[in-house]
């Protein structure tokens, strides 16, 4: 991932879904992410996608968005911080191709990207790009958030290249 680094690296790894150990057998042929053990502040990211709402943390205090989620504003360090919907636009930031088998149910080649998301500059996660071939992804390229069902409640949030309508 050499077009990523610093803060916005560490930022982002957060989100990187954890192995967990209810993966399918050797047998099941589809494709399975990994899913994610959700803090009490992740959680609402995760489920959101059962309604279609990508949920961020917003400071009441001071109108600040932040992610990944928690307890305190990073801004102001108020503790009136809660989740909150976003529109779900975001602009790919970031994005490199993985052509690397991680995972035996996750097969590359797949997009892995920092998206900027539209509430505010600098509010960015890492996440796919799916719906597109991978090698026409690229820094700038306008996306909509779309959800993906992980396992029980929970919803990976990707994105898709937006669809422009006449
Ligand atoms: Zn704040």
């Amino acid at each position: 991932m050499t077009a990523i680094g610093g803060a916005s690296e560490r930022q982002a790894s957060t989100h990187l879904c954890r192995a967990a150990s209810r993966n399918p057998s050797s047998d099941d042929r589809a494709v399975i992410r990994p899913f994610p053990v959700p803090t009490d502040e992740e959680r609402a990211f995760w489920t959101g996608g059962a309604d279609g709402v990508l949920l961020i943390y917003r400071c009441a205090t001071c109108g600040r968005w932040f992610h990944p989620p928690g307890p305190v504003c990073p801004a102001c360090h108020s503790l009136e911080v809660a989740p909150r919907p976003v529109s779900g636009r975001a602009t790919v930031w970031a994005v490199t191709v993985n052509h690397q088998q991680w995972f035996a149910s996750l097969p590359p080649p797949y997009v892995v990207a920092i998206v900027e998301l539209a509430e505010q500059p600098g509010l960015r996660m890492l996440t796919n790009v799916v719906g597109c071939e991978p090698e026409v992804v690229r820094s700038g390229m306008v996306v909509d958030v779309a959800f993906e069902l992980l396992a029980d409640d929970l919803w990976l949030p990707v994105f898709r290249p937006k669809v422009s309508r006449p």
